[in-house]
């Protein structure tokens, strides 16, 4: 049945179980939080003490909960928990050809070292990302990956945004009020198409990142070259949102992959991504040097994936 409950204080607590009647709520109630399961609001609520008036949980509306396999990638519902998302990588892993999933392995090594079992249990793949943490492990994978985000509006109108422009600042994100996500679609690679996953933290297991990324590259065998026809790098935990390094990328696309398009490729990376020396979480030296190991670590793995 569809709940609704009332608290201390006004507040007032929805669970819907159509999409319909959630539009209707989120229409009335623009600045209702929605709620999978908890694991960022609650910290805000109860830690940071910030009050919402209406709640509406989400984990019941079918259309935020499919796991559906299309000839050109994956479609994943908002609500869909990070351990059901795991099942289903690994599952495609194993059934599809290896050209296809290089960007679900690179999420199934990320979703290792993301929070604990419990946690994973309940926290949706839409509460990460629509929270826009500057840390978050999966939101550079997203965008290396091209993925794109379906949003609907509260009139049922549908736009797809790619996950590479949907981060705007800090914590801010191309969606109106009176939008939510209703669905992620994750794109098959290509042969010669290679995604990879970085992180690093203090600790290996549930910890936040210090610095993290997503990075894709698609080659093509023209002779004894192998020209980049498309690139991605994104980072975390180097700016106020996850970022492209644009001016890295734009560099690389056309070029040879070779050890001069590497050395070349790291000069470029130092002016494109800036950490400040005041900038917010400090190590910043540590910080800096990770961005282009990650890159360095990516370039040798490609290699190595073509050899
Ligand atoms: P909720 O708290 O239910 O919702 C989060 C936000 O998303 C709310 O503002 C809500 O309004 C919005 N939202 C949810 N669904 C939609 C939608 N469909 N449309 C629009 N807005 C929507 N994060 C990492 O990246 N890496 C980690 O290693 C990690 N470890 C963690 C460890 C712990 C102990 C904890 C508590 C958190 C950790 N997190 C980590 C952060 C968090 O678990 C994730 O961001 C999680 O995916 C959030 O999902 P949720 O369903 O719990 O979000």
């Amino acid at each position: 049945n569809p709940l609704k409950l009332s608290g201390f204080g006004g507040l007032k607590w929805y669970r819907p179980l159509e999409l319909q009647h959630l539009l209707e709520l989120k229409l009335k109630y623009p600045d209702a939080k929605l709620l999978v399961g908890n694991s960022e609001v609650g910290i805000e609520m109860r830690l940071k003490r910030m009050q919402y008036q209406v709640l509406i949980s989400v984990t019941h509306v079918p259309e935020l909960n499919v796991l559906s396999v299309k000839d050109d990638g994956l479609e994943i519902g908002a609500a869909v928990r990070l351990t059901e998302l795991l099942k289903t990588f690994r599952k495609l892993v194993n059934e599809r050809p290896a050209d296809e999933t290089s960007s679900c392995k690179a999420f199934i090594e990320q979703l290792k070292w993301f929070a604990g079992t419990q946690i994973k249990n309940v926290a949706s793949v839409g509460g990460n990302i629509c929270t826009a943490s500057p840390i978050s492990d999966l939101n550079p994978l997203w965008m290396a990956s091209r993925a794109k985000f379906q949003i609907i509006d509260s009139k049922g109108n549908i736009r797809m945004a790619l996950a590479e422009d949907f981060f705007l600042g800090y914590r801010k994100v191309n969606m109106a009020s009176d939008e939510i996500l209703l669905s992620i679609f994750l794109p098959w690679t290509r042969r010669f198409e290679f995604v990879k996953e970085f992180k690093q933290a203090h600790r290996r297991e549930d910890d936040i990142a210090i610095v993290n990324a997503g990075m894709r590259v698609y080659l093509e065998e023209k002779g004894v070259e192998l020209i980049v026809l498309d690139a991605s790098i994104a980072y975390g935990g180097v700016a106020p949102l996850s970022i492209s390094a644009s001016k890295t990328k734009e560099f690389i696309i056309g070029k040879n992959w070779t050890q001069e398009l590497l050395q070349s490729a790291l000069k470029i990376l130092q002016t494109d991504i800036v950490i400040k020396e005041d900038a917010p979480g400090g190590m910043v030296e540590f910080r800096r040097s990770l961005t282009l190991s990650f890159f360095f670590k990516f370039f040798l793995w490609v290699s190595h994936q073509m050899d």
